[in-house]
């Protein structure tokens, strides 16, 4: 608009006047280039910044562990064989706790004190309800806050896509790349309220479980099969006036685990106080966790465990594809889709449903 169109212009009017703007851009920069998709990387150019313990690198191909994408999933998968011979070498622990237990605020603290004498350190999250929430709850790095700037720390959230079953493996091979990058001490986080707990116990060398002093109740929803798996019970905030219900928790669990079958490690769970928030007690639980360490690599089970986990992988692994490949092919669905109605009308059997769908899925092959 000009100047002088603007009525305050007018030599009539005495209030303030509008004086012309600077000449507008327009708004497409005509020299930006039209944005380039970076190109993938090779597998080979990956594994050599892992290799290096380029932490650019790492999260890079973590990324691509984590893509549902095929291409994405095929350099993955090679970078991951090429990792393997270079991964093993890292104590992995699991940790879980009902939220609030203070899992990021003791996972801050016990990750400063396994850094104190050098090495590094990754954490990790399997978080099932991050699928539904779409953000990730677990692994979240304002929740650690020392971690988080530490420059020996690596602290990748949850992924995010798929079954549980799918997400935990991306987790344990991100095991394999964080190994290959040199981290020594692997974290794996999840909130303790189900599945998860078993897929995150099936990847790490020792379970620790955080609890609270509770109300009388001291099993807190907690599954029994949780406690079943732990290796270590520690219950936080044992500080003010918590100190005394801390050590009466402890006393409980202790009693309690004495009634459940020995374990297959020949180690017998210990329970610890301690003060995550105040860093009280932290050397006590990484002596347990050291003679822990000490205790399963001079009998064999050690060896024997991460051996029957890899086993474990590879079954899983299969599960998944087969469970994936059924149900995302087209005519599948549209068959499924068909029976399930005739089911529900009583016009077929569950059974005959299911072989039929299964008959044609095995057979389309030889159509
Ligand atoms: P998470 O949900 O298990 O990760 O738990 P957080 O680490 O977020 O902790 C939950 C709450 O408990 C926070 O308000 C923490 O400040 C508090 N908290 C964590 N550890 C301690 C502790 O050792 N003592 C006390 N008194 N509070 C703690």
């Amino acid at each position: 608009m000009d100047q002088h169109e603007h009525i305050e212009n007018d030599e009539k009017y005495h209030g303030l006047t509008v004086n012309s703007g600077v000449k507008q851009q327009p708004v497409v920069n005509p020299y930006l280039k039209p944005r380039k998709r970076r190109p993938l990387p090779t597998s080979g150019e990956l594994v050599e910044g892992i290799l290096k313990g380029d932490i650019t690198t790492l999260s890079r191909a973590v990324t691509l562990v984590e893509s549902l994408s095929a291409d994405h999933q095929t350099i993955a998968q090679e970078v991951i064989e090429k990792c393997l011979p270079y991964s093993g070498n890292s104590r992995r622990i699991g940790i879980t706790g009902v939220p609030g237990a203070g899992k990021s605020t003791s996972i801050d603290v016990f990750g400063l004190h396994v850094l104190k004498d050098g090495g590094k350190l990754a954490v990790l999250a399997i978080d099932p309800s991050s699928e539904r929430t779409k953000g990730s709850i677990l692994g979240d790095k304002t929740r650690m806050e020392r971690l988080a700037v530490h420059p020996s720390a690596f602290i990748r959230p949850s992924p995010s896509a798929g079954s549980l079953g799918g997400v935990a493996r991306k987790t344990r091979e991100t095991i394999v790349l964080c190994e290959a990058a040199g981290y020594n001490n692997i974290f794996v986080e999840t909130v303790g309220v189900g599945q998860s707990e078993t897929a995150v116990h099936s990847m790490v060398d020792f379970f620790l479980l955080i609890q609270l002093a509770g109300t009388g109740d001291e099993l807190q929803g907690i599954k029994r099969g949780i406690m079943e798996m732990a290796d270590g019970i520690v219950i936080n905030k044992a500080d003010g006036d918590n100190v005394d219900r801390a050590r009466l928790a402890q006393a409980q669990f202790r009693s309690a685990l004495h009634l459940f079958p020995p374990t297959q490690s020949g180690w017998f769970p210990e329970v610890l106080c301690y003060s995550g928030y105040y860093g009280l007690g932290i050397e006590e639980v990484w002596e347990m966790i050291d003679r822990y360490f000490k205790f399963v690599k001079e009998n064999g089970y050690f060896d024997r465990k991460r051996q029957e986990q890899a086993r474990y992988w590879m079954f899983e692994t299969i599960d998944e594809q087969l469970r994936r490949n059924f149900y995302t092919n087209p005519e599948v669905k549209q068959m499924l889709f068909e029976k399930e109605a005739r089911v529900l009308n009583n016009q077929q059997s569950s059974f005959t449903a299911a072989r039929d769908v299964l008959d044609f899925y095995f057979n389309r092959e030889n159509k």
